[in-house]
């Protein structure tokens, strides 16, 4: 019988790829190879191999558990090591297609297991690290952002939300939630039927077993320790380049988006300390230079206009209850962008910043204005443009200086207005900026790089004023 089905299928199978071959062969090998790399990292299975190993080399310093389970019924892992009374707790893979993270730890752990070296020694002694090195386990098996919680199982397991608009941060198409729009700064909120949709700049919903996971383990280290002294949360993002000096972005990271300083929305939440945790995103950008070989140039902040205000995420909601929280962001999601060794590493540099930091105390002596020295990608103001606009200057973007200079003539006039806050007056220059830039773009004065991303950044200016 089976030999019957293969006589049939093998000939057509055969004809189909000659069929395919030779028009579509480059595209066959192309995605064929990033599905490859994509398959360089862990799966679960390999991941739980991994940590049995990690476990059983490490003469008793290592301890994993299984926290609970995934949406589809999958093992979530932490793994724990070191005695020390300070708690740093890291997730990776909470989106499940951001892979860098359980990798890094992997190796982080591995050394943390079986080193005598100072350097582990002394972390052993003054930190605990707890590692989910993979939140999203559903979502990493099939590398897709969301987990895999479909609403009609949503209301299944919470009836008494039965005609509720999906929550905003569920995917109709994805059958899934974002699981880090998941979160609430009450630990001890519970979904209910009134607060759904929701949006971004109001908190989650504790409706995915990930996100409700991840709260249990911060609630019983704080319950142990006191306070989670440390979290740190591990992303993937796009391939951005820096403003000023056009450098690939290596590796982002970030403090919790909370909106501007003098909000008075976040009153109510006292413990939230952002001098903290910009003096541990500091820390991890240190550790990536100082543990690596390289110069590392393209260590950045990640994007962080004040505007920005994300309490669902969990960094966020663990900020708001007195954790320093940091962002790490690598460049290139999954499948597209596949396995990197040298941005493992970064991670893992990152990770070693921040904890031999807390060994020694030095984090607490940082000075958190050089955080915003490092290089930004992104624009919120006329000055970020006008650094923009001398960079494309130098790789030749414009035709002439002349063209150049007339745009940074314009944006000075924008930063003066800015600098007295007149909106009506930077609106209406920056709708000229953008007329002066169509009709450069029409003449051919200047490259369709310089002019999209110019003419991206005016229209945020003029949707922010
Ligand atoms: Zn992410």
């Amino acid at each position: 019988m089976r030999k019957n089905i293969w006589k049939k299928i093998v000939p057509f199978v055969a004809i189909l790829l000659l069929l395919l071959n030779p028009i579509t062969g480059l595209e066959i090998q192309a995605s064929g190879k990033s599905e490859k790399v994509d398959d360089d990292f862990m799966s679960h299975e390999e991941l739980g191999q991994r940590l049995d190993q990690i476990e059983k080399t490490s003469s008793g310093r290592v301890e994993v558990d299984v926290i609970g389970h995934s949406q589809q019924g999958r093992d979530i892992y932490a793994a724990r090591v070191g005695t020390g009374n300070q708690v740093l707790l890291i997730n990776g893979n909470i989106h499940g297609n951001e892979k860098s993270g359980p990798e890094a730890l992997m190796q982080m752990f591995e050394i943390l297991g079986t080193s005598d070296s100072s350097r582990a020694q002394a972390v052993r002694e003054e930190v605990t690290i707890v590692a989910v090195p993979r939140l999203n386990v559903d979502g990493a098996e099939i590398t897709q952002r969301q987990n895999v919680f479909p609403w009609d199982e949503v209301i299944a397991a919470y009836p008494h939300l039965e005609g509720a608009e999906p929550a905003w941060n569920y995917s109709e198409r994805n059958g899934g939630f974002d699981i880090n729009r998941d979160f609430n700064p009450d630990l001890s909120y519970e979904p209910v039927l009134e607060d759904l949709p929701g949006s971004s700049a109001e908190p989650g919903f504790f409706l995915t077993n990930e996100s409700r996971i991840l709260r249990e383990l911060y609630l019983d280290l704080k319950a142990e320790f006191g306070k989670v002294e440390a979290f740190v949360d591990l992303h993937h993002m796009g391939t951005p380049k820096t403003n000023k000096t056009g450098e690939d972005v290596t590796i982002a990271i970030d403090y919790p988006p909370l909106g501007p300083d003098n909000s008075p929305k976040y009153d109510d939440w006292p413990e939230l300390d952002q001098e903290k945790s910009i003096r541990y995103a500091l820390a991890a950008a240190l550790g990536v230079k100082k543990f690596s070989d390289d110069e590392e140039p393209g260590v950045a902040r990640y994007l962080h206009p004040e505007e920005r205000d994300l309490p669902g995420q969990a960094r966020s909601s663990f900020a708001l209850n007195g954790t320093a929280t940091v962002l790490f962001e690598m460049p290139g999601q999954q499948p597209r962008y596949g396995y990197d060794q040298e941005l493992i590493d970064r991670v893992e540099n990152g990770l070693w910043g921040i904890a031999t930091r807390m060994a020694d105390d030095s984090i607490n002596n940082l000075n958190g204005d050089d955080f915003f020295s490092l290089p930004k990608y992104w624009t919120e103001s006329a000055s970020d443009m006008k650094t923009l606009v001398e960079r494309f200057k130098k790789e030749g973007e414009f035709d002439s200086d002349d063209v150049a200079r007339s745009l940074s003539t314009h944006l000075t006039a924008v930063i003066i207005y800015e600098e007295k806050g007149l909106s009506e007056k930077i609106v209406k220059h920056m709708k000229i900026f953008k007329l002066l830039l169509d009709h450069q773009k029409e003449k051919g004065l200047i490259a369709d790089n310089a002019y999209n991303r110019l003419k991206d950044d005016a229209d945020y200016l003029i949707e922010k004023w």
